[in-house]
């Protein structure tokens, strides 16, 4: 029987510790590592692999590329988005694509958290009036209290459904939009369920969470800005590209909104020019929500746990192209239960 080959096609600046490599080889499998930037690299060290592992953003598995994973039956990516990853492409040929959210969600969830406290308590604004010698809290009152406000989550997943755990204490209504989402997940964390209009409408804050898809590029723009009552709070952890940055400069330029907290952006880092960077009602963070001292350990656990379970046969944990079919054939069901 042919050896069960995992090759690690791309990194993050991580390397992978020795016990990665002595609990697959104690599995059976056959893992290497051998970075990729094109088809022919990928023909060369990939072209027999059974998974092309993928850790961070490298495009690589895009187009015509997947073509040369001749046997590969799944892509593993170590993390949440997969927008890097030609997901529909993948489908067509019957490659599963999983990835390790669980990884990173508590971390973004914080994140979350934290701007939306910074951004709502003027925290920035006094930082820079401070460092400028103004003590004064009228030079900017904080937002409004959270309890009682009104937080509209675009994206009910893994992180929105943390972020509304951590929140609880502040006794928000919360309303979120996802039309692919479980109601009974939202009725069970008081969550209302919201057509997309009536959370820009209605929310004090807007949190978005979706994946980067060809649906949610850009979805949220010029319209979705001015649904928004002018002291709403803007907070993004999920894609740049999810929203239309240049609408959201207008938007905080004339004040549509009063403010945003932004940990990802259409271009990072950005350009010294982008008018965000200049702003004092926006917070930005170096796309660092999910980073944590635990993260590289976490994304590895969940990573391997992915591999043996597709060594074994069996659906892994994570997976985003639930309708795939396989090319492997009918796989045994998860063990895993939410
Ligand atoms: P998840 O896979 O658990 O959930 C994604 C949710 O989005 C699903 O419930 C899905 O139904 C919903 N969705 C899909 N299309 C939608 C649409 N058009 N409108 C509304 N909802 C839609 O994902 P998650 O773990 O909650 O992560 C969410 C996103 O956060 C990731 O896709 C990733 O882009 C981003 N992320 C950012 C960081 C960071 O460092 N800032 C880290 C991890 C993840």
């Amino acid at each position: 029987m042919t050896q069960f080959k995992v090759v690690q096609v791309a990194d993050s600046g991580f390397s992978a510790p020795e016990w990665v490599f002595t609990q697959l080889a104690e599995a059976g499998i056959d893992f290497s590592v051998n970075f990729c930037e094109n088809g022919d690299d990928l023909a060369r060290y990939a072209g027999d692999a059974d998974v092309a592992w993928v850790f961070g953003g490298s495009p690589v598995l895009r187009g015509d590329n997947l073509l040369e994973l001749k046997r590969c039956g799944a892509i593993l990516r170590s993390g949440s988005g997969t927008d890097n990853i030609d997901v529909t492409r993948a489908t067509e040929l019957g490659i599963i694509v999983t990835n390790t959210p669980d990884a990173v969600a508590p971390s973004v969830a914080d994140q979350t958290v934290t701007l939306l406290l910074c951004l709502a308590r003027q925290v920035l604004k006094h930082y820079h009036l401070i460092h400028r010698g103004i003590w004064d809290f009228q030079a900017a009152m904080p937002h409004g209290d959270l309890q009682g406000a009104r937080l509209g989550l675009i994206g009910f997943g893994r992180i929105p459904r943390l972020v509304v755990k951590k929140l609880a204490g502040f006794e928000m209504q919360i309303m979120a939009y996802d039309p692919y989402a479980d109601p009974e997940k939202m009725a069970s964390l008081a969550v209302q369920r919201a057509s997309w209009d009536e959370v820009f409408e209605q929310s004090d804050y807007v949190s978005v969470h979706c994946p980067l898809t060809e649906e949610t590029h850009c979805s949220i723009g010029a319209r979705e800005f001015q649904m928004m009552p002018a002291h709403a709070l803007f907070v993004n952890t999920s894609r740049g590209y999810v929203v239309d940055e240049p609408a959201l400069i207008q938007a905080l330029q004339e004040g549509w909104i009063a403010g945003a907290a932004l940990d990802v952006l259409q271009k990072e880092p950005p350009d010294a020019d982008n008018p965000l960077l200049a702003m004092e009602n926006v917070i930005i963070t170096p796309h660092i929500g999910g980073t944590s001292a635990r993260f590289p350990l976490e994304f590895y656990k969940y990573s391997v746990e992915a591999i043996l379970d597709l060594a074994a046969g069996r659906w892994p944990r994570s997976v985003v192209n639930l309708g795939v079919t396989p090319r492997w054939g009918k796989l045994s069901p998860s063990i895993y239960t939410e």
